[in-house]
């Protein structure tokens, strides 16, 4: 016999006791409040860094999801721009088949990272969810999903003071 073997029960169920367990999470949006605040009203919001000279690319920095610090200049971002009408398309995606236990019921889903057509950089490059019904269901055809395909932000109604990411999700902008 090897040592761990003396160890493993091969005939014997675990004891297992259940007991309640309950967490209140208050978490601080801090300086991208505004940004949790515009979508539980419908709208999607950046920041945008113009100190374009002091940049790796020499231009604007946009920011979405929001930063209220600049990685590259290290200012303080003031400039919020209303994007909700801006044109969107998937810049990558994955289908979820299996996920962590608040989301196991809505597998599979699939999740994109979203470009804003005119900010070419890496800073805007928003992960959020894709819904092919326009329903606020998560129902997806999978075949129809493409690198490149136009999305439009939706928003789900939340109360600001239970407002999280998922409030926002994508559709298609076009037929498919
Ligand atoms: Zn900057």
């Amino acid at each position: 016999m090897s040592v761990g073997k003396k160890y493993v029960s091969n005939n014997r169920s675990p004891l297992i006791s259940e007991m309640p367990y309950s967490i209140s999470y208050r978490h601080s949006y801090g300086e991208i409040s505004k940004f949790f605040i515009d979508l539980s009203q419908g709208k999607l919001l950046g920041t945008v860094c113009r100190n374009g000279e002091k940049h790796k690319n020499g231009g604007d920095l946009l920011f979405l999801p929001p930063r209220a610090d600049c990685p590259e200049c290290l200012s303080e971002v003031n400039e919020w721009i209303d994007l909700t009408d801006a044109e969107f398309r998937v810049y990558s995606f994955t289908h979820v088949y299996f996920a962590g236990e608040s989301f196991l019921g809505k597998v599979p889903f699939t999740l994109i990272n979203i470009e804003v057509v005119g900010y070419d950089n890496s800073y805007s490059k928003l992960i959020s969810t894709l819904v092919l019904d326009d329903e606020g269901e998560i129902h997806v055809d999978r075949e129809k999903v493409k690198i490149g395909m136009k999305v439009k932000p939706k928003f789900r109604k939340v109360q600001p003071e239970k407002i999280d990411a998922s409030a926002l999700y994508f559709v298609p902008a076009e037929n498919l």
